[in-house]
């Protein structure tokens, strides 16, 4: 492939396990030539390390410019009034939608027919951290607040978000989760706007509404009945949570963020220190973030390609890594998944 074909993109090994299965993502990437032009850059701890700055200015210039990041787990350095560097870097890039799939890959457990796309707001609700602590001298009556918002255009812009992949990705049915039977004017705007755009879509995609706590038990009971969620940030991130879990846990969840600008993959887990450096990490989810990064630049062929390796590796010759009860290290998947994406 000639150079001038390539498409450039942001890439940050992150903190922790991010090194190792990120390296074992372009590895697979390398093999199957996707067509990427790497700009390595450094953030959170590395970045400290390196710079004293957890988000150097370097690597905020390369993602204005390339608008397209691979992105490892990155650690906050905890004190000193570090903000989240996740949080940091999705406000400074407008990335409004957090958008998590997760489907069963390996059958024969609880639930072997999940195929749930769960659509998270990621600027907005009680994340903006707009917090409080009252302290008194009583330290029993000490509050703490939390103020969040919605935005009526947020909202609109995030269900519509919704909709429209799921026109794309063949889907049937979004399911809008709220609280607004408490939370009446926070929530009660998401619904409302929701409802408007669930017209919009009438005849194509149907749309059914859930209460979050409801949505919680049926997800756990009846799973295989959900198929693109969307719902405000907070519970978009306990939900989303909760379906990786059902599908065979963190190793195996990507996330994708996404704004007009610009859109940052990345797996769902954090740096995992405790496993980091140990050859043991489990790389798909940083790679299947790469095949959303691959469907995201209309490669779906090499997306498929490397979906297609990850069944054979995992499910048909069971070549797993320790969270999925197997004992091979990461450098092993990674040799099993690079000779069968080839
Ligand atoms: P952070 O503070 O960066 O969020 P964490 O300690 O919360 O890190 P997570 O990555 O969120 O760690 O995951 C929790 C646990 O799940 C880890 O301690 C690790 O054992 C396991 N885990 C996470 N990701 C992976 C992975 N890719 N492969 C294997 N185990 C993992
Ligand atoms: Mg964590």
């Amino acid at each position: 492939m000639s150079n001038q074909s390539l498409i450039p993109a942001t890439l940050i090994p992150g903190d922790g396990i991010g090194p190792e299965i990120v390296g074992a993502t372009i590895e697979i990437l390398d093999a199957i030539q996707a067509p990427f032009k790497w700009d390595r850059q450094l953030a959170g701890m590395a970045g400290v390390d390196a710079s004293g700055d957890p988000l150097p200015q370097s690597t905020i210039e390369s993602i204005h410019k390339t608008g397209l990041v691979l992105k490892g787990p990155l650690t906050t350095p905890v004190g000193k009034g570090y903000r989240s560097i996740n949080v940091t870097l999705r406000r400074e890039f407008g990335l409004y939608a957090n958008v998590r799939p997760t489907k069963t890959l390996i059958k024969g457990g609880r639930f072997d027919n999940i195929d749930i796309v769960v659509v998270r707001e990621n600027l907005e609700g009680f994340y903006a951290a707009m917090e409080n602590h009252i302290p008194v001298d009583n330290d029993l009556k000490a509050i703490a607040t939390c103020a969040g918002y919605t935005s009526r255009k947020e909202c609109r812009r995030i269900v519509k978000f919704a909709f429209d992949y799921a026109v794309q990705n063949n889907r049937k049915k979004v399911t809008l989760v709220h609280k607004a039977n408490i939370l009446k004017e926070l929530c009660g705007l998401f619904l409302e706007e929701g409802r408007k755009v669930a017209k919009e879509y009438e005849g194509k995609i149907a749309c059914e509404e859930r209460i979050v706590d409801a949505c919680s038990m049926e997800l756990v009971i009846k799973p295989e009945t959900y198929d693109v969620i969307v719902t405000t940030n907070l519970f978009g991130d306990i939900l989303s949570d909760l379906t990786s879990g059902l599908t065979g846990g963190l190793g195996l969840a990507p996330g994708a963020n996404i704004g007009e600008k610009a859109a940052m993959f990345e797996a769902v887990h954090g740096s995992a220190p405790d496993i980091a450096g140990k050859n043991c990490a489990n790389p798909i989810a940083v790679l299947r973030a790469a095949t959303l990064m691959l469907k995201h630049v209309k490669r779906d062929d090499l997306a498929k390609r490397i979906d297609k390796a990850i069944h054979k590796v995992v499910v048909e010759d069971k070549i797993r890594t320790r969270d999925l009860g197997g004992n091979v290290t990461t450098k092993e998947i990674t040799a099993a998944l690079k000779q069968a994406v080839a």
